[in-house]
């Protein structure tokens, strides 16, 4: 028989978080991890960009404190908490450690807060490679005897749900994360390289940050939701899917969910997860979709991607009264889709070149002013994909046909 995948799923009373997390642990008999004195365990948070806990871009500090007071019950040797925030500028991750109050929790709590980048680098080889063959990193994730993913529940532009599997694209180093959109721009094959990359880290143990979440425009731009929840479990792919379900999504639309189940990474099938803790009726809350997601209509896997490359293909627009030139969407874009505008001057934005774009939304997600956004134009792209301009020339001849004769 197989064994189930354990998710403990508890309620966040009155904002204590501390009695959430030690009470979730518990149902899932997570201290069977904790095998020796002196481990060396490392922490992977969502630190996406310098934002404070109260904007819901970032596993939220309280959840890092209590993560790492219930470590302190096992004498480890060293707690890391490390990540890559998005962005090419160096700098990006030490700051998204301070302004989401992380840093100072791991200073109060006597963790030591490291971006992956500032450690020593490392090449990591994909078991079973579907894309992505191997990848540098820290040295951090093979030197742990335990890792632990901590992700945040948000919707995404690009992939749905950022959670346990999107978390760990955190591992690949702030500076070649625009090159992994670049070499992977299908969203096919990126969602492919995600699983690859987790396979990697593939953390022992996952507690969810389901206290502030985001829905419709996340990962960063979204609206708060106080979902009041964490979630712990030891199967990424369990947890996402259980996540889906409390927030309304049907999993088969997160694309990198069946690749890491392909990968056998985990499992999407409810019947073979044991539920702990509050029922997921009991917790369901909607979000808000993201505008834009991946295609899931029955279509051959061409016509599928032909559609939406073509027709689903968004417009990056910019708001000339939140834009500050910053220039973090034009030193990021994966595509060098997006340049600085002829003059730097405010009421000017940068310019975008549909052409390079291959809509992977890092635009979208890294700018810090929320100045970016996306329009799709349905009728206009269809109008202008080759099946509507052959079927609009093939009708002008039969007319044209019959005007004659
Ligand atoms: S759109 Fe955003 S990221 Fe781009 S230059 Fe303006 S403020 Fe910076
Ligand atoms: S313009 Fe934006 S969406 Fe397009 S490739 Fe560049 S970062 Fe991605």
């Amino acid at each position: 028989m197989v064994e189930k995948a354990k998710i403990a799923i508890q309620r966040i009373n009155n904002d204590d978080v501390k009695t959430a997390v030690f009470t979730a642990l518990k149902m899932i008999n997570a201290d069977h991890l904790m095998t020796k004195e002196g481990m060396v365990i490392l922490l992977k948070p969502n630190l996406l960009m310098a934002k404070p806990p109260e904007r819901a871009v970032t596993t939220h500090p309280e959840i890092v404190r209590s993560v790492i007071q219930w470590l302190k019950q096992y004498n480890p040797s060293k707690i890391y908490v490390s990540d890559s925030s998005g962005g090419q500028k160096p700098g990006k991750t030490e700051n998204a450690m301070k302004v989401s109050g992380i840093l100072a929790v791991c200073e109060e709590e006597g963790a030591e807060c490291i971006p992956f980048e500032k450690s020593e680098r490392e090449i990591y080889k994909v078991p079973n490679p579907l894309e992505m063959k191997e990848f540098v990193s820290s040295n951090l994730i093979k030197e742990a005897d335990l890792v632990i993913n901590l992700p945040k529940i948000k919707t995404h532009n690009q992939c749905v749900l950022t959670c346990c599997i999107k978390n760990m694209f955190g591992t690949i180093l702030r500076s070649n994360k625009a090159k992994t959109h670049a070499q992977f721009p299908r969203l096919e094959r990126f969602t492919s390289a995600l699983a690859d990359i987790y396979s990697v880290s593939n953390p022992q143990l996952t507690i969810i940050d389901g206290y502030l979440c985001q829905e419709g425009q996340g990962p960063s731009g979204g609206d708060i939701v106080k979902l009041d929840l964490i979630i712990a479990g030891y199967d990424g792919v369990a947890l996402d899917t259980t996540v889906c379900k409390i927030i309304g999504f049907d999993p088969k639309e997160i694309i990198y969910l069946e690749k890491a189940e392909q990968k056998r990474l985990g499992t999407t099938n409810l019947n073979n997860i044991e539920f702990l803790g509050e029922k997921i009726e009991d917790v369901y809350k909607k979000f808000k979709h993201p505008r834009i997601a991946p295609i899931s209509m029955p279509l051959p896997k061409w016509l599928g991607n032909y559609v939406g490359n073509k027709i689903f293909k968004a417009t990056v627009k910019f708001d000339s009264k939140k834009c500050k030139l910053c220039s973090t969407c034009w030193d990021n874009c994966p595509g060098n889709a997006i340049s600085p505008p002829s003059e730097l001057r405010k009421g000017n934005i940068p310019k975008w070149n549909k052409k390079s774009c291959f809509t992977c939304y890092c635009c979208v997600e890294l700018c810090p002013h929320e100045a970016v956004n996306f329009k799709i134009n349905y009728v206009k792209n269809a109008l202008f994909s080759w099946p509507c301009a052959s079927i609009i020339l093939i009708l002008a001849l039969i007319i044209w046909f019959f005007m004659i004769f």
